[in-house]
């Protein structure tokens, strides 16, 4: 305990000193680990850390570190339970679940978007310490817990909550929607995370009323971008932010993601089965419910019906939704939800309309993505070296589409193809993704060199295959989009 303060001053020291400056996207810890390796990172962290003058505020929090309370506390005066309200009824049904330990329940204090002002938060931090003896804990839900609260406190506790306004009910349901900062605030954000969960929370708020028991306990989880800091991928319903090019310009999508188990530590990742422009996503979540409301046998979970009525129908039933109207139709299609900005046509000019102009790269692009789907669907149907192959040709496809724009005549032959794309796009450095570096190039190079070896795929590598074509086909749009003469929203 005396030490850890100065070693995380040392640390920040080797990693202001070493660390790198020039390219943000590795200005990482993690990076300039990799680079030195463990045993001399250690080193030099020890060796900075002789070389520091004592302080006495290292340890002068230590006496009172052990003193936040983390258990039962004192007794109460008891509530009477039988004048609870139809909003405090709710509430406990929602954000109040049993402890362990008898007679203590752990209330979840619902915090939309994740968002606190700081009188709530004071406020909170009082309640705390009449309810709970002090301790909050934060939640992966963006909520914050109360724990160790007797259940005779449970309305008194209510009660204080709802004048900070901070006792809203159905936490942990289908409208409690966990996002990432998306492009409110992060510099990677590709699509407003935050404005379509709020845009959701909205929506689906309207038609609680009629919604099925059984949809509103799933859970919806958002990311501005691959990187998946809103969890997408561990969640009922998904969504991550991707730019397509659509009628000339590039236009905010998300791709859904379906079937991710949020319980059990993650247990299964979600699949992904579409990206469907921001504008149609509360159309296709209630397309999706009302799917898996129509079509659940039984007790069916949301994970059981995902895998049974398989990818290709999920696909079909969000189909016309994928489509973009032209910019003079519907120009919220080509804006962020919660952001009102429309990008300029500059030199284009209002009105020109480029609805037919469809990219030779966007075609390949479109393609891959069909042959990606079909990989998935050969897996599902148990065919791994199938699935592997196609897989290995969707990136060929959209690898191909990408450096025939630099070599005209490029054949298909995938050696060639390989070399165009190595020569043309990633030892330059064009493909590197800003924060990934050439991570998805070299998914391309490795799957190649693996064919050439007579690879024979099992079900875990022709999975593996499957989301690292995905990744690189991403990583070509992300390239089509940087690097193409359009106008950006
Ligand atoms: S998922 Fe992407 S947009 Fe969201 S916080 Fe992470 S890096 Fe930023």
């Amino acid at each position: 305990e005396e030490e850890l303060l100065p070693i995380c001053q040392s640390i920040s020291r080797v990693f202001a000193r070493l660390g790198e400056k020039d390219v943000r996207s590795r200005a990482r810890l993690k990076f300039l680990v990799a680079k030195l390796g463990i045993e001399e990172f250690r080193r030099l962290v020890l060796e900075d850390r002789e070389g520091l003058s004592e302080d006495p505020r290292w340890t002068a929090h230590l006496d009172d570190v052990h003193e936040g309370h983390d258990g039962p506390l004192w007794q109460i005066e008891k509530q009477d339970k039988a004048t609870a309200s139809p909003e405090l009824e709710e509430w406990l049904a929602t954000n109040v679940t049993p402890q362990r330990q008898p007679g203590y329940k752990v209330v979840m204090v619902y915090l939309p978007l994740g968002d606190i002002t700081a009188d709530q938060i004071r406020g909170l931090a009082d309640l705390a310490r009449r309810f709970t003896g002090d301790a909050v804990r934060m939640t992966v839900e963006q909520n914050m817990a109360l724990r160790w609260v007797r259940e005779s406190d449970l309305p008194a506790l209510h009660e204080a909550l709802d004048e900070l306004a901070l006792a809203m009910p159905r936490a942990e349901t289908l409208t409690d929607i966990t996002a990432c900062p998306g492009t409110d605030t992060c510099k990677l954000g590709i699509s407003s995370s935050r404005g379509l969960a709020r845009t959701l929370i909205e929506h689906l708020e309207e038609r609680r009323g009629e919604m099925e028991e059984v949809v509103r306990g799933l859970r919806i989880k958002i990311s501005g971008c691959f990187n998946s800091c809103g969890q997408h991928h561990m969640a009922d319903i998904g969504f991550w932010g991707v730019s397509r090019k659509r009628n000339g310009y590039n236009v905010p999508h998300f791709q859904v993601v379906l079937g991710g188990q949020w319980a059990e530590n993650a247990g299964s990742y979600g699949l992904a089965i579409v990206a469907v422009p921001g504008r149609n996503i509360p159309a296709a979540t209630d397309r999706i419910t009302q799917y898996y409301v129509d079509e659940r046998e039984g007790e069916e979970s949301f994970q059981a019906f995902v895998t049974r009525v398989g990818k290709a129908s999920l696909r079909t039933l969000l189909q016309d939704l994928v489509e973009v109207p032209l910019y003079e139709e519907d120009r919220s299609f080509y804006s962020n939800w919660g952001d009102p900005r429309e990008f300029t046509l500059g030199d284009m000019g209002i009105g020109e309309c480029a609805g037919q102009v469809v990219s030779p790269v966007e075609f390949g692009l479109q393609a891959s993505e069909r042959e990606v789907f079909e990989a998935q669907d050969r897996l599902d149907q148990g065919d791994s070296s199938g699935a592997a192959d196609i897989a290995y040709r969707a990136m060929l496809i959209a690898a191909r589409s990408l450096a025939r724009e630099k070599e005209v005549g490029l054949g298909e032959a995938p050696d060639d193809v390989v070399a165009a794309f190595k020569t043309h796009l990633f030892d330059p450095g064009l493909f590197h993704d800003p924060y990934a570096g050439g991570k998805f190039g070299n998914y391309l190079f490795r799957v190649h060199g693996e064919n050439d070896n007579g690879f024979e795929a099992t079900p875990a590598t022709a999975r593996q295959r499957i989301e690292e074509a995905q990744l690189f086909i991403e990583a070509a749009h992300s390239y089509h989009v940087r690097t193409a003469d359009v106008v950006s929203v």
